[in-house]
């Protein structure tokens, strides 16, 4: 075993110095045999905040008291609920209070924003994603453009990867922008593409595809919570999240969604509205004619699901104390850290796909396994018999995603450590 004590050393030395490190007591870390689990799939199901039962209660216990007024009254009227959570959720993704909504889930908040901003016409009438993404993503898109009838095979362009690990230049996308830019209605683009973990350039590509005559919208599903975002400067048109993944609310926990300000007051926007995107000052007359909210409560539909935005307080809560950028910092700590350890212990074993240079990635590092699906299978369960979880993609590939809230340099070790013994036994 070539992974010596002065590692260990070096491990928890780093933990120690840590200015983070009391916000892993903030959350609930499952167990593997009495200890610990070292949990990497933050980017999958982010782990449960302490506060977020008592978030919950504390409506429950609302509900219970107050009944009907609790929509008015108590510290927290639940008219106003989803307001409170948007000024902390426009911090976490860098914009305006008034461009963010917390609402629904992220494929429903991808169809409706899609109502709005794709708009395809015969002269231009595709939509532009990357190949091999989220399946419901792709699944969104196409039946978009089946819902307009328009045609799959030529209305949906997948721009195919053409760099290493399979993922995707901007030389790329300017490329495809270039040859087809002019019959793209939308580009719909990943922040943080789940599989390879690449992250992109939103001003950029939002730039580019503007300069086409292109809407622009964001799936940030993998990058909110994960990077520091700047969704306003972007300029991007649009942009959904879910808030399961880095953002630790719970399963299935209620989504975000952006509109830029420049789309704030355009009642001409078409859009699939609902009693809630009605301007909140008005919309208790219960009249028949739809005045939509400024901004991104415009696009709500529905009364929100108060208990289930509790846990959202929860975990925002943490990401207002902590601050994206002092997660950046330690996020790029953490995850080098398990670059130079796989690089130099795990050499023939493991192929790294996430882009070497920072700035191309979040916490997240996709790890081939060398030697195929057999083998990759063989040391994802060895992994999860020895108390580390991180996730499987199918053929090969494991995701290690250590988030700076929670994990440490001692359970980056512990992975590669991991690794080392299934390899060399
Ligand atoms: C996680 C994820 C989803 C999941 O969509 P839901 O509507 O929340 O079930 C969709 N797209 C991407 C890119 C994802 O990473």
């Amino acid at each position: 075993m070539d992974l010596s004590l002065d590692l260990d050393a070096f491990a928890l030395a780093r933990d120690a110095a840590d200015p983070l490190a009391r916000f892993r007591s903030e959350f609930l870390i499952p167990t593997h045999r009495g200890q610990d689990m070292h949990y990497f799939c933050g980017n999958s199901l982010g782990l449960q905040p302490r506060g977020a039962q008592r978030a919950i209660a504390e409506e429950l216990n609302a509900w219970a008291t107050n009944a009907v007024e609790g929509h008015f009254c108590g510290e927290r009227p639940w008219m106003h609920y989803q307001s409170a959570l948007r000024d902390s959720m426009a911090r976490v993704v860098g914009a305006l209070p008034s461009e963010v909504v917390v609402m629904n889930s992220l494929t429903v908040n991808l169809h409706l924003l899609m109502a709005s901003f794709y708009r395809p016409t015969k002269e231009r009438p595709a939509i532009l994603i990357e190949a091999g993404s989220f399946p419901s993503d792709r699944h969104a898109t196409a039946s978009q453009v089946q819902f307009h009838g328009f045609d799959l095979e030529t209305d949906l362009i997948e721009l195919q990867p053409d760099g290493p690990g399979g993922t995707i230049s901007m030389a790329a996308i300017e490329r495809v922008l270039e040859e087809h830019g002019h019959r793209i209605a939308l580009v719909l683009w990943p922040g943080v593409q789940y599989r390879t973990g690449q992250a992109f350039d939103l001003a950029a590509i939002t730039k580019m595809a503007h300069a086409k005559g292109c809407m622009v919208g964001f799936d940030l599903a993998h990058a909110v919570g994960n990077l520091p975002l700047a969704l306003h400067d972007s300029g991007a048109d649009f942009a959904a999240w879910c808030t399961y993944k880095y953002l630790n609310s719970g399963p299935g926990a209620v989504a975000g969604a952006f509109v830029h300000e420049l789309h704030a007051r355009r009642p001409d926007l078409p859009r699939l509205a609902g009693w809630w995107g009605h301007r909140a000052e008005t919309r208790f007359l219960m009249a028949p004619e739809f005045d939509p909210a400024d901004g991104a409560e415009g696009w709500q539909q529905s009364n929100p699901p108060i208990l289930a935005m509790a846990s959202i307080r929860a975990s925002l809560e943490l990401f207002d104390a902590a601050t994206m950028p002092a997660l950046r910092a330690k996020s790029l700590e953490l995850t080098g850290y398990l670059e130079s350890l796989v690089r130099k212990h795990l050499e023939g074993v493991i192929e790294i796909l996430t882009p070497a240079e920072p700035t191309q990635r979040g916490c997240q590092l996709s790890l081939r396994v060398i030697g195929g699906r057999e083998r990759g299978r063989a040391l994802f369960e060895y992994l999860a018999d020895n108390g580390v979880l991180g996730d499987w993609r199918e053929p090969d590939v494991i995701r290690i995603s250590p988030a700076p809230l929670y994990n440490r340099h001692t359970d980056v070790l512990a992975a590669v450590r991991g690794i080392r013994d299934w390899a060399s036994t």
